[in-house]
């Protein structure tokens, strides 16, 4: 392990499982003060999930469902303001959980001393609340949607990262979870372990070194032991 420079974790669906009981319940409460019929079952959210961001992902759904693009978009922005402000209660609620077996990898990378940092296309305002609450001050170079709003699949959040960080590239592994984030980090010139989620289990995860179930199978493990 200590041959590693570093490690960069992608958030959403890869740390925590945030998608299906965080951002989806966020959205639906937002559509639902603002008294819009608007409503995204699990089944509907998984496949708006090809979308990356939250503003991006209102504005086709916005579009799709008949409005035209500039109402689309203005009508995105003002709901996501406020999905992220219930996104935030959310996790000072505590309903946003580490994934099974994310902690231990996290004490085994500290113990081996290896840094680790954070690539996420999420807004820093409910990212940084989050990883204080879940993971405490564990992450070094946190670098969010906000500051590089150039959404994977595009690698700019991994190379910010890695501008930042200064590691090696070719000692630096990237743990995500879905398509557009494996096709991030790889075009960021990085190896990719991916932790496949219910969301993500028919992504094509094929740019990836590794592709697990989940961060308790035993692959992972040895695999970041070597
Ligand atoms: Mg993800």
């Amino acid at each position: 392990m200590s041959r590693l420079a570093a490690v960069v974790f992608d958030v959403d669906g890869t740390l925590v499982d945030s998608e299906r009981d965080g951002h989806r319940v966020a959205f639906n409460a937002a559509f639902e003060e603002a008294g819009l019929p608007d409503h995204w079952d699990i089944a509907t959210y998984g496949r708006l999930l090809r979308i990356t961001g939250g503003a991006r992902r209102l504005a086709s759904w916005f579009e799709q469902t008949g409005r035209s693009p500039d109402d689309a978009r203005q009508l995105a922005e003002r709901l996501h303001a406020r999905k992220t402000a219930i996104m935030r209660d959310l996790i000072e609620d505590g309903k946003v959980q580490a994934r099974p077996g994310v902690h231990r990898l996290l004490d085994e990378l500290e113990a081996g001393g290896v840094p680790m940092h954070v690539a996420t296309t999420g807004t820093r305002a409910w990212v940084e609340p989050l990883l204080d609450r879940v993971f405490g001050p564990r992450f070094q170079i946190v670098v969010t949607g906000t500051e590089v709003p150039d959404l994977k699949p595009s690698p700019a959040a991994y190379d910010e990262v890695l501008r930042l960080a200064g590691c090696p590239i070719d000692r630096t592994v990237a743990v995500e979870d879905s398509r557009n984030g494996v096709r991030a980090a790889v075009a960021a010139g990085l190896r990719v372990v991916a932790a496949r989620n219910e969301y993500t289990r028919d992504d094509d995860l094929s740019g990836a070194a590794l592709v697990v179930d989940g961060f308790e199978d035993p692959e992972l493990v040895t695999w970041f032991q070597q």
